[in-house]
């Protein structure tokens, strides 16, 4: 057995960054940076009203009642074509420039209009409602570092400022596929000895929660010819994926093909890494694609996913943080574990109570067992011995952001 630090490293080591590319920013959404973005633009680019009503010089208002004339309307889009002279008002609509000699505003529901004349009862101080040029962005600033994904907010963002296109890592297509004799696609009746292909929707759905399109490379049985055909389309042509994740095969069973390909396809290696659930991994390059041989049990491809394919994939991505990160946490009720010289994921129910993660364990811990997997929202990392108490801190890794469901308290 290998500890699970040196495998990760061996799997990082040969995941390289994808080369940058230019393209639209409307398209970007979940990519990462691969430049700085500047604006060259202030944002707002002038002066304007928050607020409609009327824009007016705050000299002109005082704690008594004042009349003041109302000279000309200004629309939001419009520039007025006239200034303000003592004594005189505009009606103006948010987001509308203020007109020369203005320096504050007065919301409509605060004034009160007869004929060509607006009374404003107390005084208004400058700046009143106004919002700055450059309030938001200044020309010439930093807006965006290297590194930074792409959310809803920065496609906004890049759109204020004009900035249609951007340089990002580009997106990968992960090729997902499922091995084992045993398997059965969709809601087809089982024959005896059959069990339905678990892995293959959970692991694209993982792909989807890592802001990817997973690529359904189908559900193939242990035939080394059938085995063989999907790695190497996988791995070359046009259909060529950035990696490979397949579940299954890749124990110690009479029937483990996929090792017995992928040793004649590309450069593998073959770990048991000190950890449970998930021991097994095959990983390695297939003309150059990095190719991830999960074990076959439901929870172990998922617990193996988020310790080796996310962190790879991040890289991939261009993230430059790539490891979820470690929580400490207190055990609301024991979780035990019988020593073995191996680190354990337990999968657990977090919940956040008075700014505190507290845990229990999420039901039966057997690889198999993913509907247990689906009660948790985090794993808890117990070092080799027996496990925590109740009130013993605990680490652990936040599981899916999408649909964590974290009860915050
Ligand atoms: P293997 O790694 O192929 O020896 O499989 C280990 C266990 O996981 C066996 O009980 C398999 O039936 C099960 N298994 C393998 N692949 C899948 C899958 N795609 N969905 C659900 N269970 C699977
Ligand atoms: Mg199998």
């Amino acid at each position: 057995m290998i500890p699970l630090e040196q495998a990760q490293e061996y799997v990082l080591q040969q995941c390289v960054t994808g080369t940058p590319e230019r393209r639209s920013s409307q398209f970007s959404l979940g990519l990462v940076l691969a430049e700085e973005v500047l604006t060259v633009e202030d944002v707002p680019p002038f002066d304007n009203t928050a607020m409609d009503g009327f824009a007016i010089r705050s000299e002109d208002t005082s704690e008594r009642s004042k009349s003041l004339e109302i000279v000309g309307t200004i629309a939001a889009g419009s520039t007025p074509n006239f200034s303000l002279s003592p004594g005189q008002a505009a009606r103006i609509m948010t987001g509308a420039p203020l007109p020369v000699g203005a320096d504050s505003v007065v919301m409509v529901e605060l004034t009160r209009v007869e004929g060509n004349y607006v009374t404003i009862e107390g005084a208004i101080p400058e700046g009143n409602h106004i919002r700055r040029a450059g309030e938001d962005l200044r020309a010439g600033q930093v807006v965006f570092n290297e590194g930074e994904l792409l959310t809803p907010t920065h496609l906004g963002v890049l759109a204020s400022i004009g900035c249609t296109e951007v340089n990002v890592f580009p997106p990968l297509k992960v090729g997902v596929v499922s091995t084992g004799d045993e398997l059965v696609e969709g809601g087809k009746p089982l024959q005896p000895g059959q069990i339905r292909d678990s892995n293959r929707h959970s692991l694209l759905a993982l792909l989807n929660d890592l802001g990817l399109k997973g690529v359904d490379l189908g559900l193939i049985p242990d035939q080394e010819d059938a085995i063989e055909e999907v790695f190497r389309s996988a791995c070359s042509g046009e259909h060529r994926c950035d990696a490979v994740i397949s579940s299954g095969g890749v124990s110690m069973g009479d029937f483990d093909f996929v090792k017995v390909v992928l040793d004649r396809l590309g450069d593998m290696r073959w770990m048991q890494v000190a950890i449970k659930p998930a021991k097994p991994l095959a990983f390695g390059l297939v003309e150059n694609v990095p190719v991830f041989g999960l074990p076959g049990n439901p929870v172990s491809s998922m617990v193996s996913f988020e310790l080796f394919v996310r962190p790879a994939l991040r890289k991939m991505m261009g993230h430059t943080e790539i490891w979820s990160p470690k929580i400490k946490a207190v055990a609301e009720s024991p979780i035990s574990r019988r020593p073995d010289e191996k680190t354990h994921f337990a999968r657990v129910k977090a919940s956040l109570v008075d700014g505190e993660y507290r845990v229990q364990s999420a039901g039966g811990q057997g690889s198999h067992q993913l509907s247990a997997m689906a009660e948790a929202n985090a794993l808890a990392v117990l070092p080799d011995g027996t496990g925590v108490e109740l009130g013993d801190a605990v680490e652990i890794i936040l599981l899916h952001q999408l649909t964590r469901g974290l009860n915050a308290s």
